[in-house]
């Protein structure tokens, strides 16, 4: 299905009020039935239609259905958080006693879902370093009910072979799942490589503005009907109308907003990877990428996540480097239309860094819309800092 079509025009019913060309926000909390022999028939299958907005609701509607067919998916589910999908995507296939396997490093609440929720539930996880497919074969076991995938991590951009697991576990009945919140099905369709469930957090370019907290989960209906009849609903997690209204407009500059965050990118790391105190740069479409081929084989784009490897002797220089930065704020997430940084010594002591380790030099950058040079004249005045 062509993109714009997906993004202009599928879903949306604009007859039905009165040719809007944006759609209304139903912001109602349940819907009558004329009957009750009708209202009978909702209650034995509420996902076949509206009857109470914790449920089904036409504004998210409109939403799954966009979200969906860009994933290539026959289905799909939004949450108010990407975090609150990532865990409606595991908890209800595991049960005591289950095993899963899941990437080194996922995003930081796929891993206290592992440590600190599963394990209270006897469900145990390994962790391998899945850039080495046969890893990720030889750690699963007779009771791996999962494997989990974030592909690429969001920090160092570690890639995995996703047609080659997702074949693998096919074969064995394991269920794969795949954060992609990173190159967004613009740039990479996990369920057309045969993934299970593919994971979004729309906070990041789906929403792209930097205003809503929203997740999304894609798959085979029979599946996203599973996770609807019992924890969506008793979580109630499910995304409110107006935040999926915001998510809808963002949708309709989405692939706008990546071709030029993407060109922008370019320029940024061609700029970064000359420079005198970057000594490495990690980004999945970079030649210089130890996994550039995979990547290239898998992902048709990669955007403005990346990270900077700086020569330092200093911590404090690091952060006063990213302080001094005009352009680029220091805050959490990206995708929206503000350039951050983080540096991974934000999430250590500074006076536990250690030149030596490359991590504590880690700083991870996100390219918004603005103006190459606007960004570039800024690192360029700022990079003398670190020493
Ligand atoms: C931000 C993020 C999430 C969590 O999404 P929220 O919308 O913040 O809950 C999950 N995975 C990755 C890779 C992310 O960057």
């Amino acid at each position: 299905m062509d993109i714009s079509f997906i993004i202009n025009e599928l879903g949306e019913d604009r007859e039905n009020y009165y040719n809007a060309i944006a759609p209304p926000i139903i912001q109602s909390s349940n819907f009558a039935f004329n009957s009750v022999e009708e209202m009978r028939t909702r209650f034995k299958d509420e996902y076949s239609g509206f009857l109470y907005s914790r449920g089904l609701n036409p504004t998210v509607d409109i939403l799954r259905k966009k979200l969906a067919a860009l994933d290539g998916a026959e289905d799909c589910l939004v949450f108010n958080s990407g975090a609150s999908a990532i865990f409606s995507s595991i908890v209800p296939f595991v049960s005591s006693g289950d095993h899963i396997v899941s990437v080194k490093n996922p995003y930081t609440w796929a891993q206290k879902c592992f440590n600190l929720f599963l394990t209270r539930y006897q469900v145990t996880t390994s962790y391998v370093d899945a850039r080495i497919t046969e890893e990720v074969f030889d750690a699963c076991k007779e009771n791996t009910k999962i494997i989990y995938l974030e592909s690429p991590n969001s920090w160092d951009f570690a890639i995995q072979d996703l047609r080659a697991i997702a074949q693998f576990a096919k074969e064995r009945g394991i269920m794969t799942i795949c954060d992609n919140s990173f190159a967004t099905p613009i740039y990479q369709r996990p369920i057309e490589l045969g993934i299970d469930i593919s994971i979004q957090s729309a906070t990041k370019y789906i929403g792209g503005h930097s205003d809503v907290v929203a997740g999304v989960l894609t798959g085979k209906k029979s599946i996203l009907k599973q996770i609807f009849d019992l924890e969506y609903l008793l979580a109630g997690n499910g995304i409110q109308p107006f935040n999926a209204w915001l998510l809808l407009r963002g949708l309709r500059s989405l692939p706008a907003r990546l071709e030029r965050i993407s060109r922008t990118t370019v320029q940024v790391i061609d700029f970064l990877k000359k420079h005198p105190k970057v000594e490495k740069v990690l980004f999945p479409l970079d030649d210089d990428f130890d996994q550039f081929k995979l990547a290239k084989s898998q992902m048709s784009g990669a955007c403005g996540l990346f990270s900077i490897i700086v020569k330092a002797e200093n911590g404090d220089s690091i952060e006063k480097f990213c302080e001094s930065l005009k352009t680029f704020l220091i805050a959490v997430s990206w995708g929206g239309h503000e350039s951050l940084v983080i540096p991974r010594l934000a999430g250590i002591d500074l006076k536990d860094f250690d030149s030596n380790n490359q991590e504590h030099r880690m700083i991870r950058m996100y390219v918004g819309l603005e103006d190459a040079d606007y960004l570039i004249n800024d690192l360029r005045k700022n990079l003398e800092i670190i020493h």
